[in-house]
């Protein structure tokens, strides 16, 4: 399935341990009123984190541009993650942590002073890491429309409605994904996942603006394809001429990692197949992904 079940979980809110539907918040919170918070999702198979310092840094950066005070340590975020992982039983799974701006004893669009930030984190089943193997990896299909979302795609704000509604798009026909690209016809990402060409052996991404998130399956991706040295990437500009002539279509996230994409608008993507670059670059992945 495409949906993410929930396992039946111990949560953590606001410094406590608690099962899910023990979990209570104020309808008065901003998180629930105005979508006003940042979130992160760390993958964890067996218990190892993946990426957990970048994720961090990240939801950090992401709180520091919105003016969100709240400062859990890497330890402290460290520990929630463990304590959930524990608590849940283990196996593959998504830890989602959240912050938002907190409850306000009225609706009023100013930033609120003297207000404790909500922190709620909880973990859900992700699939197993893909394997690097044409053979068995799943392969997705995507439609593609023009991103209607707002110029600050940069921010892991949980104000997604931009976000669910392409997604929605590209579900409500049958895709596993949606493309997006700007008014000028170039590529930005998907609608929960970063996304890059194939042409000629060469790995070509947009580079990061306001117009996409700044994934961290996408650093670590770049970082270890760098490292290696034997795939060639480019940060660049992709205009739709380009994905829609490519060889392969890759997208990345945390629960996914690396997604090869052989159908685009119904038609198939380079020969239809999954592609040899995307089995060498899942192969480099899954060996470099647990140094971060
Ligand atoms: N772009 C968007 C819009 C996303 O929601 C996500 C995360 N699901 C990504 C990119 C990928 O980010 P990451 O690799 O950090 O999961």
């Amino acid at each position: 399935t495409d949906g993410l079940e929930f396992v039946m979980s111990i949560v953590f809110l606001n410094g406590s341990y608690m099962p899910m539907d023990e979990a209570k918040i104020s309808p008065m919170d901003r998180g629930f009123l105005f979508g006003d918070g940042i979130y992160e999702v760390i993958p964890s198979y067996d218990g190892k984190l993946v990426g957990f310092a970048p994720h961090i840094e990240r939801m950090d950066q992401g709180m520091d541009l919105i003016g969100i005070k709240f400062g859990y340590s890497q330890d402290e975020w460290r520990a929630v993650c463990e304590n959930l992982i524990e608590k849940n039983g283990g196996g593959n799974l998504g830890i989602y942590l959240h912050v938002s701006r907190g409850t306000d004893s009225k609706r009023f669009h100013a930033y609120p002073e003297g207000v404790e930030a909500t922190v709620f984190a909880f973990v859900f089943e992700i699939p197993a890491a893909p394997v690097a193997d044409k053979a068995v990896a799943k392969a997705y299909k995507v439609s593609s429309t023009e991103d209607l979302r707002w110029k600050r795609c940069n921010i892991k704000s949980t104000a997604l409605l931009g976000n669910v509604m392409h997604f929605q798009q590209g579900y409500e026909s049958g895709n596993n994904e949606i493309i997006l690209y700007n008014a000028d016809g170039e590529m930005t990402e998907g609608s929960a996942c970063n996304a890059y060409i194939v042409k000629d052996g060469v790995v070509i991404t947009p580079p990061l603006d306001h117009q996409i998130l700044p994934g961290i399956t996408r650093l670590m991706l770049l970082d270890i394809l760098a490292k290696d040295g034997s795939v060639k990437v480019e940060e660049r500009i992709v205009t739709m001429d380009e994905v829609r002539n490519a060889d392969e279509i890759w997208l990345t996230s945390s629960s996914k990692e690396i997604a090869p994409v052989v159908e685009l608008d119904g038609q198939p993507v380079g020969d239809g197949q999954i592609g040899a670059t995307w089995e060498k670059a899942q192969a480099l992945y899954s060996a470099g992904k647990y140094n971060y």
